[in-house]
């Protein structure tokens, strides 16, 4: 009777070992913003009219279902005009939800804001050129637009770094905050993949396969990076990696 109470507590444990090492974005309250949208449409990909608006709302949706069935509480922002006017709106999203359902707002902060971007270079015409890059405002934005480029790069294979800039309106409301720019949306091959994502075709090129892109829900595998990079960035907040590192 010993032995077998004894092992179920084990495996109670080693199961909360495990929810907790798979589950670093239960419990958060995650605000999420949609780049551009109401009009704006974002970065054009020329060849497909694939606009980065759309598929930024489609990131921004399948990551808000999949954040919810990992026990996040996920606030999606409105895509109002300004960003201030997001930022606000998040704000006051967290701010509203009930998680303890006792009726009452439980006047939450948001633990983050990430807002989804796909890129374009400074030659819009340019179809070929891919890459990952996160984007920070404050120093401690920065292990957060670290932990997404890493989970993210993988994606593109080519590590564009972190960018200082960006989201400058969160500095007001002291959220910790990045913009992913997990690719181009410019990129043929990206967009080739993210019509393919929506079942809008059935293929992708010769071309983009040779030259290394998968055929794959481009939209659920950017979600499941994002909250890769999400749950590494929490876990490490709780593991003492807070405010560990100097400034560079
Ligand atoms: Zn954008």
């Amino acid at each position: 009777m010993k032995k077998l109470l004894l092992s179920s507590v084990l495996l109670s444990v080693l199961f909360v070992l495990q929810a907790n090492a798979a589950g670093g974005v239960a419990g958060k309250v995650i605000a999420l913003d949609a780049g551009h949208g109401g009009g704006e449409t974002g970065a054009v990909n020329l060849t497909y009219g694939v606009v980065e608006a759309d598929v930024n709302w489609d990131v921004v949706l399948a990551l808000e279902a999949k954040l919810k069935t990992q026990g996040a509480y996920v606030v999606v922002a409105d895509r109002l005009s300004t960003r201030r006017d997001r930022v606000n709106d998040a704000v006051a999203g967290c701010a509203s939800l009930d998680i303890d359902k006792d009726g009452v707002s439980d006047n939450r902060k948001c633990d983050v804001i990430v807002s989804v971007h796909h890129n374009s270079p400074a030659d819009a015409t340019n179809t070929t050129h891919d890459g990952t890059l996160t984007i920070y405002t404050q120093r401690s934005d920065k292990p957060l637009a670290q932990a997404l480029l890493s989970a993210l790069t993988p994606l593109t294979g080519n590590n564009e770094g972190l960018l200082n800039g960006g989201y400058g309106m969160t500095v007001y409301k002291n959220l910790v905050s990045s913009i992913t720019e997990a690719y181009y949306i410019t990129n043929d091959c990206e967009a080739e993949l993210y019509l393919y994502s929506k079942g809008t075709t059935t293929d992708i090129s010769e071309s983009c396969k040779d030259a290394g892109y998968q055929l794959e829900n481009r939209i659920d595998r950017e979600a499941d990076l994002q909250i890769e990079g999400l749950a590494n960035y929490f876990n490490s907040q709780s593991s003492g990696g807070k405010g560990g590192g100097q400034p560079n």
